[in-house]
C-alpha cells in the first residue's frame, strides 16, 4: 500500500491507493484549500491523480514557502487558462479550429485556424474576456478521461480536425497507448479538449487572466502549411500579480534599451558593419568611458595593472588553452595568411580539408580572440616570478569575438563583439581568499554608486558525484569556501549551486534586479586550477621551489555592452549627472541675456562638465521640452533678471517645478563637486531637494 514521502521528509501511509488531493487534505484543511496540483516524484500532476504505489509528493499551492509565486503553480494557470479561452473563442467564433495552446514562462498562447469565417482581432477582446470570466466563475472541474489510442483516434477523425489528429499521432509516436481528453465539467456535456494535462482542479482556481495580443504564426510553424492565428494572454493566481505584471510591461516598454539608445542616440547597429556589432555613438561613448574610468580608479587602488593586448592571436595559442578547436561553434572561423592561402588553392585543398588540417593543427592561422585569458597568461609568462611579488593582477577593457547565432540579435545583451571588464589575477594558494575578497568589494561598491542594490549572487560548486575536476580536491575545498565567505561579505541573498562549478574550478555569478524587478544576469569570477597547468605557469617560491599560480578570471560587470544595455533600462535612460552624455544646458530666455548664458557655458565648461547651450530661437517652453526629451540631468535657465543679480534658475529633470535660484560660482561649482563625486554629493542639497 502506498507509502508517501513529504518535502520534510516525513513518511505517509494509506491502506489503499489515494489522489494527490485526499493526502493534502490529511494533511492539513488550509493546504487542502490552497493545492492547484502535486508532484509526483518531480512529475507535475493534477491534484485528482491516484496515487497506488510509493512516491515522493509534494503538493503544489500558488504561493512559495519563501514567498513570490510557485513557478508550477503558474504553469498549471496558465495551461487551464489557455482551455478557457480556446472554449470562449469557440463559443465566440464557432467556426474556428484549434491546433496548440501551451503555457510560457510568462503567459500562454493558443494557435488557433479561423479559416473560412470571421477573422479575430484585439477589439475581440472584452468579449472573450467576458466570456471567459462566465466560464471561471461557473467554476467548473477539468476533468480527465483517457481512451486506448485506437479508439481516440476514431474519435478525432469522426471529429474532422486535421490538427488535432496529427497532435494525438506525434503523442503516439512519442510512446502514449492511450489518448487523454479533459473536459471543462463533464465529459459529453462540456467543451473538452485532448491534452495530456495536468491542470489546476476547476476553472474557478484561476485567479487573474488577461488577453494581451495577436500574431500569425504557421501550422508547425513551416510557412508553405496553414496560416495560424496566435492569441496571447496570461494568467496568475490573483488580481494583485496580474496588475503588477501589466505594470512591469508596461514600464519594460518604456525602458527599452533598444528604443532608448535609438531615441537618446547612445549606439547604432549597422547592416553594413554587421549584426550583432555595437557602433558606441559619441553620447553612448560618454557613459562607457565614465564607467570604464569609475572601474579603473578602482582598480588602480586595489594594485590591479593595467595592459593592453591584440584583438587575434594564433591558433596554436588557443590550442594550448583549449579554446580551439572545442569551442569552435561559437568562434568567427579562422583567419589564414595569404601565402598559406595561395598554397593551399594550388594544391586544390577542399574546405572540408583545411576545416580538417586546421582542427588537426598541420596549418596554422590566426582566431580573432573569443576570450582575453591567453594573452594575459603570455604576458604574466614573460617575466620570472617571486613569491614575493604575487598577487600579479592584469586588467584590461579586453574585446572579443563570438559566433552568437542570429535571431534575437537587436540590442546590446545579445552581440557577436563585446569588451569585457577583464582581469586575472596570478596568485599563490594561500592568496585566493584574499583576492575573492577583494573581487566582491568592487562589485559591492560599484553596484551601490549606480543604485542598484538589488543583486544576488549564486556560487558554484563541484557536483559531489562526479569525477570530472581538474586540480587537487583539497584546494578545492579550500576555494569553495573561499567563494562562500567572499559571498557571504557582500550582505546579499546568495545560492550556493552545486553541480554548477566549471570543470576548472569554482565561481561566483552576479545576477542584478532592475528597479522594475527583472533578473539581469551580469559577469563572473572565476577560480582556475587547468589554464596554469595546460601553460605551465610557475612562480618562484621561498623554499627556491618552482610553483604552481592559481588563477582568478573576473569580468563582474559581464560585458560593458551588456552592462550599459543594463543601465539604460535600470535608469529609464535618465542617467545620473556624473555619467550623463549632456549634464547641464543653458537655456537663455531670450537675446538679451544672451552674453551673460554665453559666459556661464563656458564657466561649465572650463569646469570640466559636459555642458551645451541652445541659442535657437524658441520660446523657452519649448527650448525646456527638448532638453527634457534627450533628459539632460540639469538646465539652467537664464532670463535678464538673472544676469543682473548673476543668479541662475535651475531645474532638474524629472521635477516639475524650478528647484529654485542659486548664484552662479555656486551652481558651477555645486555641479562640478556633484559629478567629481559620482553623485555622492549634489548640487540639488543646496535647494534642500
Ligand atoms: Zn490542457
Ligand atoms: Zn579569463
Amino acid at each position: 500500500m502506498p507509502r508517501i514521502t513529504l518535502p520534510d521528509g516525513s513518511v505517509k501511509e494509506f491502506a489503499s491507493p489515494v489522489t494527490a488531493a485526499e493526502v493534502a487534505a490529511s494533511i492539513g484543511a488550509g493546504l487542502a484549500k490552497a493545492a492547484v496540483g502535486a508532484k509526483v516524484d518531480g512529475e507535475l500532476r493534477d491534484l485528482s491523480a491516484v496515487l497506488d504505489r510509493d512516491c515522493a509528493l509534494a503538493i503544489v499551492t500558488p504561493k512559495k514557502r519563501e514567498g513570490g509565486a510557485d513557478a508550477d503553480a503558474l504553469f498549471l494557470i496558465r495551461h487551464s487558462t489557455a482551455h478557457v479561452m480556446a472554449e470562449a473563442i469557440q463559443n465566440l467564433f464557432p467556426h474556428v479550429k484549434l491546433v496548440y495552446g501551451p503555457p510560457l514562462e510568462t503567459g500562454f498562447y493558443y494557435d488557433i485556424s479561423f479559416e473560412g469565417g470571421k477573422a479575430i482581432s484585439t477589439d475581440d477582446f472584452p468579449a472573450l474576456e467576458a466570456e471567459m470570466a462566465r466560464i471561471v466563475a461557473e467554476n467548473r472541474p477539468f476533468t480527465r478521461y483517457e481512451l486506448p489510442a485506437a479508439k481516440g483516434m476514431e474519435k478525432l477523425r469522426a471529429e474532422g480536425s486535421k490538427f488535432k489528429v496529427d497532435n494525438a499521432e506525434r503523442a503516439q509516436e512519442a510512446g502514449s497507448t492511450t489518448l487523454s481528453w479533459y473536459a471543462t465539467g463533464t465529459p459529453g456535456t462540456n467543451w473538452e479538449d485532448l491534452c495530456r494535462g495536468p491542470h489546476v482542479p476547476s476553472t474557478g482556481r484561476i485567479g487573474a487572466f488577461k488577453l494581451t495580443s495577436l500574431a500569425s504564426s504557421y501550422w508547425k510553424g513551416d510557412e508553405r502549411l496553414d496560416r495560424l492565428t496566435r492569441v496571447y494572454g496570461t494568467a496568475f493566481a490573483t488580481k494583485e500579480e496580474l496588475a503588477a505584471h501589466l505594470t512591469q510591461l508596461d514600464e519594460a516598454k518604456k525602458r527599452d534599451h533598444r528604443v532608448l539608445g535609438r531615441q537618446l542616440r547612445l549606439f547604432h547597429i549597422d547592416e553594413m558593419v554587421g549584426q550583432g556589432l555595437i557602433l558606441w555613438t559619441p553620447n553612448g561613448s560618454i557613459v562607457r568611458q565614465e564607467l570604464q574610468n569609475f572601474i579603473s580608479d578602482e582598480l588602480r587602488k586595489q594594485g590591479y595593472t593595467q595592459v593592453f593586448t591584440p584583438h587575434i592571436g594564433k591558433l596554436d595559442l588557443y590550442r594550448t588553452s583549449g579554446h580551439f578547436p572545442y569551442y569552435r561553434e561559437s568562434q568567427y572561423p579562422p583567419i589564414i595568411e595569404h601565402d598559406q592561402l595561395s598554397m593551399l588553392a594550388k594544391e586544390g585543398c577542399t574546405c572540408g580539408e583545411l576545416a580538417n588540417r586546421l582542427e588537426k593543427g598541420e596549418i596554422d592561422g590566426y582566431l580573432l580572440k573569443p576570450m582575453n585569458c591567453p594573452h594575459h597568461i603570455r604576458i604574466f609568462a614573460s617575466a620570472p616570478h617571486s613569491y614575493r611579488d604575487m598577487p600579479v593582477r592584469l586588467s584590461e577593457f579586453g574585446t572579443v569575438y563570438r559566433w552568437e547565432q542570429s535571431g534575437e540579435i537587436g540590442g546590446m545583451t545579445r552581440v557577436r563583439g563585446f569588451t569585457q571588464d577583464d582581469a586575472h589575477l596570478f596568485c599563490r594558494e594561500d592568496q585566493v581568499a584574499d583576492e575573492l575578497l577583494g573581487c566582491l568589494s568592487l562589485v559591492k561598491l560599484i553596484f551601490g554608486t549606480l543604485g542598484m542594490n538589488e543583486y544576488r549572487v549564486r556560487v558554484g560548486l563541484r557536483d559531489p558525484d562526479s569525477a570530472k575536476y581538474v586540480g587537487d580536491p583539497r584546494n578545492w575545498d579550500k576555494a569553495e569556501e573561499a567563494c562562500r565567505t567572499a559571498a557571504r561579505t557582500l550582505g546579499v541573498p546568495f545560492s550556493e549551486e552545486p553541480g554548477e562549478a566549471a570543470f576548472y574550478g569554482p565561481k561566483i555569478d552576479f545576477v542584478v534586479k532592475d528597479v522594475i524587478g527583472r533578473s539581469w544576469q551580469l559577469g563572473t569570477v572565476q577560480v582556475d586550477y587547468n589554464l596554469p597547468e595546460r601553460f605551465d605557469l610557475s612562480y618562484i617560491g621561498a623554499d627556491n621551489q618552482q610553483h604552481r599560480p592559481v588563477m582568478i578570471h573576473r569580468a563582474p560587470f559581464g560585458s560593458m555592452e551588456r552592462f550599459v544595455g543594463c543601465l539604460i533600462e535600470h535608469f529609464a535612460g535618465a542617467f545620473p549627472l556624473w555619467l550623463a552624455p549632456e549634464q547641464v544646458r543653458v537655456l537663455p530666455i531670450s537675446e538679451k541675456s544672451a552674453a551673460y548664458a554665453r559666459e556661464l557655458h563656458a564657466a561649465l565648461r572650463a569646469a570640466g562638465l559636459r555642458a551645451s547651450l541652445d541659442e535657437s530661437n524658441d520660446r523657452i517652453q519649448g527650448k525646456i521640452k527638448d532638453a527634457s526629451d534627450m533628459k539632460v540631468p540639469y538646465c539652467a535657465v537664464v532670463g535678464p533678471r538673472d544676469a543682473e543679480g548673476r543668479k541662475v534658475s535651475v531645474r532638474a529633470f524629472g521635477i516639475e517645478a524650478n528647484l529654485g535660484e542659486v548664484g552662479f560660482d555656486a551652481f558651477v561649482d555645486g555641479l562640478a563637486r556633484e559629478y567629481r563625486s559620482r553623485g555622492a554629493e549634489t548640487v540639488r542639497s543646496v535647494f534642500g531637494k
